[in-house]
């Protein structure tokens, strides 16, 4: 298996000083180029998983592998996308794209084809030269994922990136991404507190209890993935 989450702990102190486990013995596997969704409610734990898969936090207990290498810090490899695009509003969309790749030592010319690349992918070819605050929250969200893309991640993960967005945009968005996924062969892991969407976008879908932190069942999909939700998913 190309992605395992093993026996996941993870506690936090809250305000009144008392450990609460936010994650409790998580066990999730995910194949190469899989899309796989994450719901539940808000608090249930979903983002505080994203962060020890990206390297951003450690687990209490358990470990995350992926291609069979303990996660023990960020990388490249495994890049986020946040509800919030969270771009440098002084910058160009080209120059948020190339950002990353200038920091990897990438020549100037190597980075811009490269980001004229996902940036063409993400439909934007004709706003490189805009600045974040000219563009709708579905443009900045596309701003963000070809920030990503750019990296050539293994895995994207995504903390409800389009929770934000009206249902229209959210849904060509939806599209959009799909055809990324397919193009790219990317590993999705994808946030929501929406089921449907997480539905309508993944092979894979893990259902996190409310509390504590544990996983209440995970369903595959039958494959569909143009936004028609299959007649065999009931909701
Ligand atoms: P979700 O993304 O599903 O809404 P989170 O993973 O953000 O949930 O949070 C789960 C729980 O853990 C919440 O109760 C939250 O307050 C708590 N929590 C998350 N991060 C921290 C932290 N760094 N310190 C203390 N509590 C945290
Ligand atoms: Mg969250």
């Amino acid at each position: 298996m190309y992605l395992t989450i093993n026996g996941i702990e993870k506690s936090f102190v809250n305000e009144k000083k008392e450990r609460v486990k936010v994650l409790d013995n998580i066990n999730i596997e995910a194949e190469k180029g899989s899309f796989v969704s994450i719901v539940g409610p808000s608090g249930c734990g979903k983002s505080t998983l994203l962060y020890l898969i990206a390297g951003l936090d450690r687990p209490d207990a358990g470990d995350i592998r992926v291609a069979g290498q303990k996660v023990k810090k960020p990388g490249p490899e495994r890049v986020v996308v946040f509800q919030e695009a969270g771009l440098f509003p002084w910058l160009t969309v080209l120059e948020n794209v190339t950002y990353g790749l200038k920091l990897k030592k990438m020549s100037k010319a190597e980075a811009e084809a490269k980001a004229l690349e996902v940036l063409k992918m993400v439909h934007l070819s004709r706003y490189v030269d805009s600045y974040p605050h000219q563009l709708s929250g579905g443009m900045k969200q596309r701003v963000a994922i070809a920030r990503a893309l750019v990296m050539e991640p293994d895995i994207l993960l995504m903390d409800e990136p389009f929770s934000a967005l009206d249902e229209q945009t959210r849904m060509v968005l939806h599209k959009e991404l799909i055809e990324i996924w397919r193009k790219t062969k990317v590993t999705i892991f994808f946030i929501t507190h929406n089921i449907r969407e997480a539905v309508q976008l993944s092979e894979k879908v893990v259902v996190f209890a409310t509390r504590p932190g544990k996983i209440k069942d995970i369903i595959s999909v039958p494959s569909m993935k143009d936004g028609v939700m299959p007649d065999s998913v009931t909701l």
